[in-house]
């Protein structure tokens, strides 16, 4: 018999166990619909394979694995994809989350798969890799992915595995029933986890409530290495460091692993989850749930489908609506209320509990503590609750952490053996989440504030480059206006920018000039047309009516036609003005500019000296004879008509003559 230890606590709550294992674990059959969420475990969420309307297969993967800590989906039966969309999943916060909802269709039609009976040739890698691929987390507790707790670092020695058969939470017979049926699949998982981290020891530990249990495990562990440990029945011992305490006497430090002190958990259902990925090639599709409580007719244990509605599941046990006071996913002391019964069985769901009033009463109001320090005394991971309860009350997160709040396993105990009804585990739930939310927040605000940084580096890295551009060609300028200056020539860059700035000033003043110019005359003729009219209508009353001012009246309107004249005169003089001088600024035509440049040459040239004027001319006529010399020789080259020959060579001789008698004239000039 091995020695087995205790753990500080603990409390003995009444089990309710025996309902639900009266008769074997049922099928519970194929729901019209399954609601599939991508999150059924801790990680990153699985990303979706599929399309709405797309018909799928039975274990088909539908959403794959996004990252190291994740892992991947797959179809519990065939069916067509309806939607993928956020909808209600059992969380005690009844949120919203991403699921992939399958019609189904009632043919469970399988997608071709195969498994591996002699899984011995099997190396280690690829056992891990099936594990991760069949989609497999913890089933009997958060959903860690198996895969990531069986990749031990090879500088950790695992000298124990141990397989968690406790199952210590009243009401919930799953793995029991698990052990009672399927003593050889949890055996032959076990041997798989066996290759996987070869440690020196295997355990399976099992409280002594499961007598059943605990005679199926042994005759199928017969002449294997496998030991069956069983010990006294006291809630939590199925917290992992608390069994880890039970069988190998070792405490798991606060806040590490049970890797750390040498040891890996899985749990039964786990396990033969292992065995069916492994042996059957069967991904996780479907799990065991207790549906119990005085409310359903047929307490008992399901093989139900991932993404069952709990409607559905409870139906098929006989649901009575009338005798329930509320929904509970779990057992009675770490389970939570279910918000609606729409949402699905997951895998991490190991029993949905529907209690009557009488069973589970509401508990009555909480009243003062009186620092009876039964919280403490019952505490299985050795914590100070009513302290905890004051720091959770005031929010003092910093001494909640102090006081090792993440320790707490939620087992719940504390509140169970508090006399003044404390809910005190919901203190530390929410205090949790405010903390996980913090720092949540604190990280996307740290990681804001990089970006932020960062980008303001850059910012700042570009302004300093631009500035020593800027410097740069200050600089480069100045030193051009200083070789002007010296030169005496004008700096061109300037002379350019200034004349550019003089244009555009002018072209600004000329245009608003023009604007308000010919406002002003179409404001004096539509004043005048005003006056005109009314002094017309005057007159026309004064003519209708015989009066004596129609002839001032008259004159008044002579005047103004007069005045309306000039008016449109000078209207039409400016019209023509603008006409005339848009029509200056219009680009001239290729012909006039080349005229425009010639007269603009000749200017030029007339306003020469004459030895300037022969200098440019000994350089036209230079340039002339040796364009023809050079046409002469090709023209010798290609043997051209002797014609051709002749008459360049004319011209080179005559070119020749013109230069020959420039020359005395620029001898002239430089010897003045
Ligand atoms: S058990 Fe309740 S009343 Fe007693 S010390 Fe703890 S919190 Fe206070
Ligand atoms: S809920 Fe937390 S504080 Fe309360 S007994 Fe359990 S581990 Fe201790």
């Amino acid at each position: 018999m091995r020695k087995v230890f205790d753990f500080h606590g603990g409390i003995h709550p009444t089990e309710n166990k025996h309902q639900s294992v009266r008769t074997p674990i049922a099928d519970a059959g194929i729901p019209p619909e399954l609601i599939i969420p991508l999150s059924q475990h801790i990680g990153a969420p699985a990303r979706p394979l599929v399309a709405i309307g797309e018909r799928v297969l039975k274990g088909q993967m539908i959403a794959e694995a996004l990252g190291f800590v994740s892992v991947p989906v797959h179809a519990p039966t065939s069916g067509t994809i309806h939607a993928i969309e956020d909808r209600l999943i059992a969380h005690p916060s009844g949120y919203l989350a991403p699921c992939i909802v399958i019609t189904t269709d009632g043919q469970d039609e399988w997608e071709a798969h195969s498994g591996v009976l002699n899984y011995r040739t099997l190396e280690t890698a690829d056992l891990i890799s099936i594990i991760r691929n069949a989609g497999i987390a913890g089933m009997g507790g958060a959903g860690f992915p198996s895969a990531v707790k069986l990749s031990v670092k090879a500088d950790t020695p695992i000298e124990t595995l141990i397989i968690n058969g406790t199952e210590c939470e009243p009401y919930i017979t799953a793995d029991d029933a698990l052990m009672r049926e399927q003593a050889f699949e949890i055996i032959e998982g076990t041997k798989i986890l066996q290759q996987i981290i070869g440690p020196k020891s295997t355990l399976i530990g099992v409280e002594d409530n499961k007598p059943e249990g605990i005679a199926a495990l042994c005759a199928a562990a017969q002449g294997t290495n496998i030991e069956i440990v069983t010990f006294p029945t006291k809630y939590p011992s199925g917290g992992e460091k608390q069994l880890v305490e039970i069988l190998t006497g070792q405490q798991v430090p606060s806040g590490g692993l049970p890797s750390e002190v040498g040891v890996v958990c899985q749990n039964i259902g786990s396990t033969v989850a292992i065995f069916d990925a492994v042996v059957k090639g069967r991904p996780l599709i479907s799990r065991v749930t207790t549906v119990t409580g005085e409310s359903v007719r047929e307490p008992q244990n399901f093989e139900v489908l991932i993404g069952t509605p709990v409607q559905y599941l409870i139906d098929k046990a006989g649901y009575q609506s009338e005798k329930n006071n509320r929904l509970i996913m779990g057992g009675p002391m770490m389970g939570f209320t279910i918000p609606d019964t729409g949402v699905p069985i997951v895998k991490t769901t190991n029993c949905v509990l529907a209690p009557s009033e009488a069973e589970l009463s509401t508990p009555p109001p909480a009243q003062a503590c009186i620092r009876c320090g039964m919280c403490a005394e019952v505490c299985p991971a050795s914590l100070l609750p009513q302290q905890m309860f004051w720091f959770a009350q005031g929010k003092e997160f910093e001494k909640l952490e102090e006081h090792n709040l993440f320790d707490c396993i939620e087992c719940g105990a504390c509140s169970f053996a508090c006399p003044s009804n404390i809910p005190l585990v919901q203190y530390y739930r929410a205090s949790k989440s405010e903390i996980l939310q913090l720092r949540h927040d604190h990280e996307i605000a740290e990681q804001s504030r990089i970006r932020f940084e960062a980008r303001q580096q850059r910012l700042e890295q570009a302004e300093q480059e631009k500035e020593a551009k800027r410097a740069a060609r200050k600089i480069a300028a100045q030193q051009r206006a200083e070789a002007a200056q010296e030169s005496g020539a004008e700096d061109p860059i300037q002379a350019a920018i200034d004349r550019a700035k003089i244009k555009k000033a002018e072209q600004q003043q000329d245009g608003a000039g023009d604007e308000s110019e010919l406002h002003k005359l179409e404001k004096a003729i539509a004043s005048t047309a005003k006056r005109l009219t009314t002094a017309t209508t005057k007159l026309e009353q004064a003519q209708a009516e015989g009066s004596d001012l129609v002839g001032a009246l008259q004159t008044g309107v002579d005047k103004t036609r007069e005045k309306m004249a000039v008016a449109k005169q000078a209207l039409n003089d400016y019209q023509q003005h603008l006409d005339t001088r848009s029509a200056e600024q219009r680009p001239a035509d290729a012909a006039q500019s080349a005229i425009e440049r010639a007269m603009q040459a000749r200017t030029t040239e007339a306003a020469l000296s004459p030895q300037e004027k022969a200098r440019v001319d000994l350089k036209k006529l230079q340039n002339r004879l040796k364009k023809t010399q050079a046409t002469l020789l090709q023209s010798h080259q290609n043997a051209e008509e002797a014609k051709v020959i002749e008459a360049l060579e004319s011209t080179v001789a005559r070119l020749t003559e013109k230069i020959n008698a420039l020359q005395p004239l620029l001898n002239t000039a430089e010897d003045a």
